[in-house]
């Protein structure tokens, strides 16, 4: 194994500004443990059903206004409209599901008043994005991306085929983003703020209307909230500018399981590429069966193909919503009311992640982790598909 030279990051052209975010991440609390044929490409043995934990962010700009980007699963998962809970029902992609707690809680613990929070981002429409807004004050405004509105307003019952609920945004203002010429890293680009601290990223392919976010945590770094934009680390990584090093040694945070130093070709074995690929190209790429959760899946691509530019960069850290590393690398709302991740160039988070994704990959075509959850969980108990859904 011959070492391989990285390309240098792309360049992003990134704006300048002063003005930061104070941007926190709060585990919404829902596990899910989904089939992974509708999200990833290939299926690899072993990694037939993979773990989704969701995150969701609380983004605080100077001015006081807050942002809450994407709310989790709605805590009383069987009131979402019948096509969701339908798809819940037939139990085939779905194989755990598990909402300790509604991301209004979440916030009430960490000492945050609904009525604080100026805004709610749904990054897509995902029944695991949106949550239950009907819970947050009418003052809190609901911000949705291109092509929202036209594609499903309005919700259930109204339209008895709706994916979202009437009551998720009856008496709020919807703000619908509309992108102009301006342009980040290949990505359409809004200023929300107008002074350069928090811009929405136009990322298509997964879903209409689904939209990223870029914030910046200090003068000269961001964090890209990267939604669903991919669901697993490993189809940005490895890439042409994160090439796997010949050797992985203890501070890339990987399982007790693998020797210290642990040489790559441990990781290659599951790797569906060809042997000069392994090393450069991601493990996955879009999914593109016939169940796919991404409604353009050659779209999607391209989008993650330009997002591997921003992770190559050191002045941005993409958290993902349903990447598991990150639950165990960054400081969490749920465990702190200060607990920000600002400071994540210095503490070297990007680091502690770049790799950590491996531990979910399959060890000898078995499942490297376990579920976060099997089955359907109701008020903290398993209980039988029907008997989660009933109402
Ligand atoms: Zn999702």
């Amino acid at each position: 194994m011959s070492p391989i030279s990285a390309l240098p990051a792309p360049p992003l052209s990134l704006p300048p500004s002063t003005v930061c975010i104070k941007l926190q991440a709060l585990n919404t609390t829902a596990s899910l443990y989904v089939k992974s044929t509708n999200f990833l490409h290939p299926t690899i043995p072993g990694h037939e059903i993979y773990n989704c934990p969701t995150l969701a962010f609380l983004l605080s700009h100077p001015s006081g206004q807050k942002i809450l980007f994407d709310a989790g699963v709605r805590k009383d998962y069987w009131n979402y409209a019948p096509l969701i809970t339908r798809r819940f029902g037939a139990a085939v992609n779905v194989k755990g599901l598990r909402v300790d707690k509604g991301v209004d809680e979440v916030l009430k613990d960490a000492g945050i008043e609904l009525g604080e929070v100026d805004a709610v981002v749904w990054s897509h429409w995902h029944f695991d994005h949106v949550g239950d807004l009907s819970l947050f004050p009418d003052s809190t405004k609901i911000i949705v991306g291109p092509g929202f509105k036209a594609n499903f307003l309005p919700g259930y019952p109204k339209n008895p085929e709706a994916s979202l609920l009437e009551s998720d945004y009856a008496g709020k203002e919807m703000v619908e983003i509309s992108f102009q010429e301006a342009m980040i890293g290949g990505f359409r680009a809004h200023d929300f703020f107008g002074d350069g601290s928090f811009y929405f990223l136009d990322v298509p392919g997964h879903a209409v209307g689904h939209m990223c976010g870029l914030v910046r945590t200090t003068e000269s770094s961001f964090v890209l909230l990267g939604a669903d934009a991919c669901h697993f680390a490993g189809a940005l990584r490895p890439s042409i500018y994160l090439p796997m090093p010949e050797v992985l040694d203890g501070r890339w945070g990987l399982d007790e399981y693998f020797k210290n130093p642990c040489p790559c070709e441990v990781f290659g074995e599951c790797h569906p590429g060809k042997e000069d690929e392994k090393r450069t190209s991601p493990y996955y790429t879009a999914s593109k069966a016939a169940g796919s959760a991404y409604v353009d899946p050659e779209v999607a691509n391209e989008s993650i193909q330009a997002l591997k530019a921003f992770d190559a960069s050191d002045d941005v850290l993409i958290c993902l919503a349903h990447d598991p590393g990150l639950f165990e690398v960054l400081p969490l709302l749920n465990d702190g009311p200060r607990n920000e991740i600002n400071g994540w160039k210095e503490k070297g988070y990007k680091e502690m992640l770049r790799w950590r994704f491996l531990n979910e990959l399959p060890r000898d075509g078995k499942p490297g982790r376990k579920p976060i959850v099997l089955g359907f969980w109701r008020d903290g108990k398993e209980v039988s598909a029907v008997e989660a859904l009933a109402k």
